[in-house]
């Protein structure tokens, strides 16, 4: 049987609970062998706004990944210095992992709102399979047509899996921050502890 491989792709702005759980649940329901998160390097859609620095943004999901022996991060998009598409990406990845394995591209349910305009999306629909992780009270019908439309269209391969952790969202944690109130327990100790060490996301701005 085929290796297994989850992608975990976002930007990681940061690293939450909703995340770990969502690559957690896809690791152990589809039996895959391990879970490699990739921070996003420059996202080809956010090339205007500000998100905070590959390095913090890398630092941030080693600590929050570190106690699970199943969970790698990969730099391979934070050292790139150019704008990062997924097709490169899981190509990449393939070519080191060989082509005896299988890859799952995990991510927000709403990126497959839009794949269609990503690079090379066809090849990237007919090769690579995707979960999409859903949030709690999401309303899945725009969502449950398009999938069905690009199974049709490409034969495409992706599954919706609703996680109720995913109430928690990187965009309100750094809101909360800036606000200077709690996110305790909506992230990892460890990454709440490097937010302040490194004085990331106050006065509502991304760290530099
Ligand atoms: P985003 O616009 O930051 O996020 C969109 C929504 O999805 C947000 O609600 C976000 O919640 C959620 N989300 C993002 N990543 C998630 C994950 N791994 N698990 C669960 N929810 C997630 O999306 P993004 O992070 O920049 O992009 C997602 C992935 O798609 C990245 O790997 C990116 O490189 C890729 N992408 C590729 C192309 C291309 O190749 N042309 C274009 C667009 C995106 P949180 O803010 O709480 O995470």
């Amino acid at each position: 049987m085929k290796n297994r491989i989850g992608v975990m792709g976002g930007t990681f702005d940061p690293i939450h609970y909703g995340h770990l759980v969502l690559a957690e649940q896809v690791r152990s329901e589809l039996s895959l062998d391990r879970i490699i998160f990739v921070p996003a390097g420059i996202p080809p859609h956010k090339k205007e706004l500000s998100i905070s620095n590959n390095i913090h943004r890398h630092f941030m999901t080693v600590l929050a990944t570190i106690d699970n022996p199943n969970f790698i991060v990969s730099d391979i998009e934070v050292h790139a210095q150019k704008v990062s598409y997924t097709i490169d990406t899981l190509h990449r990845l393939k070519e080191l992992y060989g082509n005896d394995h299988s890859i799952f591209f995990i991510t927000g349910a709403d990126a497959i709102l839009d794949i269609e305009s990503w690079k090379d999306s066809k090849t990237l629909l007919k090769t690579f399979k995707f979960i999409a992780g859903t949030r709690p009270g999401h309303q899945n019908d725009d969502l449950e047509r398009k999938i069905s439309l690009l199974k049709k269209q490409y034969d495409a391969d992706i599954h919706l899996l609703e996680v109720p952790a995913l109430a928690i969202s990187s965009t309100d944690i750094r809101n909360r921050v800036g606000m200077g109130k709690s996110i305790k327990y909506l992230i990892p100790e460890a990454v709440e502890q490097y937010i302040y060490k490194n004085r990331l996301y106050e006065r509502g701005v991304s760290g530099e």
